[in-house]
């Protein structure tokens, strides 16, 4: 391990250059020698498009493997974009944790690493830090505006949002809750994380970057509805960038907000969850989001996860047992009430 990484050349290189002009599909080469391939690699897919001089869009996709909005809208945008429609360029990865991504898991299969937690990564570190790194350091770079996309995958449900962070510089949180209106998800949210320390999201907006993310839905798939407002979504921001040509299709947003940790609410009980409101429903504070039954005992009353605030549920636990611990609800205020 060098003293400092940083100094440290990636591993992964490419099969396309992001210098030249017109379509080029190809791969992100990452070395991963193991007992069924010595000297092999994982070939991540990117598709590069870019003509003359304009702004640059990275698009990433299933930097958890088990979240399929992205990816769908991603592949679809790839293969159907031509050189003419764009200004600038779109560097496009549909499936950014490729590892994960073929195991339909969150985290990867080779490292356990989860991508959305290993940001910056590192040269010298795990293929899933490797990847981070050299987004964080080759693919970034290059961006005016990044849209990660995400979804609620295999243990998460959620409201279908795009959404951007509150930041210490307003005129560049200004720009990226601009971007999220382009995208016009059918909600919006001013979003805080729980988590926030290795998500791509703060290296890009440190990085002073327009970054949009998403929650479009989850259950380890995607609906004809997520998959639509996803690819709609992706062309929108490319309008609002100036990347493609014409207005961004946008329909109504209902903007949501997280007003503090409060919103995220964790089951304190393993058992049968029994959700009593659905997704979108209006809960006042104090009110029971979700009963959880004891599956060990008959005659026993059910844990009862009660709302912290006013608002409605924009998340849920999506598998019908929960564990202690477990992120069960999570209830966002309304910005816009009608
Ligand atoms: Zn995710």
């Amino acid at each position: 391990m060098t003293a400092d990484p940083i100094l440290r050349p990636s591993p992964i290189s490419t099969t396309v250059d992001f210098d030249v002009d017109g379509i080029q599909h190809g791969h992100l080469r990452l070395p991963w020698s193991r007992d069924d391939s010595a000297w092999g690699s994982v070939m991540i897919p990117v598709t590069v498009v870019k003509r003359g001089e304009g702004p640059t869009a990275l698009l990433t996709g299933a930097n958890h493997g088990d979240e399929y909005e992205g990816p769908i809208a991603l592949f679809d945008l790839a293969r159907t974009l031509r050189e003419e429609e764009v200004t600038g360029q779109v560097i496009i990865v549909p499936a950014l944790n490729y590892p994960a991504f073929c195991a339909a898991t969150r985290t990867s299969p080779i490292d356990r690493g989860n991508l959305n937690r290993s940001f910056p990564g590192r040269p010298d570190g795990g293929v899933t830090e490797k990847i981070a790194d050299y987004v964080t350091r080759s693919l970034l770079p290059l961006a005016d505006v990044v849209l990660d996309f995400h979804s609620g995958g295999r243990t998460l449900d959620f409201l279908p949002y795009a959404a951007a962070h509150q930041l210490p510089d307003k005129a560049q949180e200004e720009r990226c809750f601009a971007a999220v209106a382009a995208f016009s998800a059918p909600w919006s949210m001013r979003m805080i994380e729980i988590d926030a320390v290795g998500m791509f999201d703060t290296i890009a907006e440190s990085a002073g970057k327009v970054f949009v993310t998403t929650e479009l839905g989850g259950g380890g798939t995607a609906t004809a509805r997520s998959a639509g407002i996803a690819k709609r979504g992706a062309a929108n921001l490319l309008k609002h960038a100036g990347i493609l040509a014409g207005e961004p299709q946008t329909g109504r947003t209902r903007w949501l907000d997280m007003p503090s940790a409060d919103c995220f609410g964790f089951s304190e009980e393993e058992g049968l969850a029994e959700f009593c409101k659905d997704l979108g429903e209006p809960v006042a504070k104090g009110e029971v989001v979700a009963r959880i039954h004891s599956i060990g005992r008959t005659g026993q009353a059910p844990y009862e996860h009660r709302a912290a605030l006013d608002g409605l549920l924009a998340a849920r636990h999506f598998p019908g047992l929960v564990k202690a611990g477990d992120c069960l609800a999570v209830i966002a205020t309304v910005e816009d009430p009608f």
